[in-house]
């Protein structure tokens, strides 16, 4: 594994803002001073500026878990990176399955999304994944070069590096099925090769995947220990922080 590791717990809709708060500050003392990890915390939009105040003397960053990609405007129900940065917002999920299967993203919302996140200064963690009807069918690996190829149409290879892309095979998702180290590889292998055909190697060698996918303290070592897993976004798990906290330290 060559590069940083960069683990980010996905709340997604859970915590109120007394659930939100407490949680952080569990997630900051468990591991908010670990030096040789980047770890994120991405809770509801109405929990972000409680958790900014939470983490903000450790090296926790926050993440939000979507954005519009429009400036502002009337798009009730939207959040635009201007009011995500305002909050203390480092990093933005763009194209999780969740969003992909219940809320009609598709692959030109994700790049429009990953270009207006890129534009105002923020960090797009990008999701991409099979799933097990794609996976059993074979077309697993043109699934997942049409996403990545579809999130990275139009943008720089400079603006690429600064990306994490989070391979997420869908029936691994809050299912308890993980893929197993081998599967989470070859499919890392497969983004960087697509990667590296679009901006080079050196962008590929740099740009961190992540695995996601019911992975929790038990599996995370084996996970990280593959060449090319940089890390994880973590659902389930991100929930309890001593077992955020056995991921980002794994035994
Ligand atoms: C996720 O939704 O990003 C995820 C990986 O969830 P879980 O860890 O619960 O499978």
């Amino acid at each position: 594994m060559a590069n940083r590791v960069f683990i980010a717990g996905n709340w997604k809709m859970n915590t109120t803002l007394d659930e939100a708060r407490a949680l952080a500050k569990d997630v900051v003392e468990a591991v908010g001073s670990v030096g040789d990890v980047d770890v994120a915390v991405c809770p509801p939009y109405t929990n972000l500026q409680a958790v900014a105040e939470v983490i903000k003397d450790s090296n926790v960053k926050l993440g939000a878990q979507d954005v519009h990609w429009e400036e502002k405007g009337a798009f009730t129900g939207k959040v635009s990176c201007a009011m995500l940065k305002s909050v203390g917002v480092t990093y933005v999920i763009i194209g999780h399955s969740e969003q992909r299967s219940y809320f009609n993203e598709t692959d030109e919302t994700v790049n429009k999304k990953t270009k207006a996140v890129l534009a105002s200064g923020l960090l797009p963690i990008v999701c991409v994944g099979e799933t097990l009807e794609e996976r059993k069918s074979g077309s697993m690996d043109a699934v997942i070069e049409k996403q990545v190829k579809g999130a990275f149409g139009g943008i720089s290879a400079e603006d690429a590096s600064k990306c994490t892309v989070a391979y997420e095979p869908v029936w691994a998702i809050g299912t308890g099925e993980t893929a197993t180290p081998q599967q989470a590889n070859e499919a890392h292998i497969f983004i960087r090769k697509i990667i590296s055909e679009l901006f080079g190697k050196e962008t590929a060698d740099t740009i961190r995947i992540q695995y996601g996918g019911s992975m929790k303290p038990g599996n995370a070592k084996s996970l990280l220990e593959e060449s090319d897993v940089d890390g994880g976004l973590i659902g389930g798990a991100a929930l309890k922080a001593s077992d955020f906290a056995g991921i980002v330290k794994p035994k």
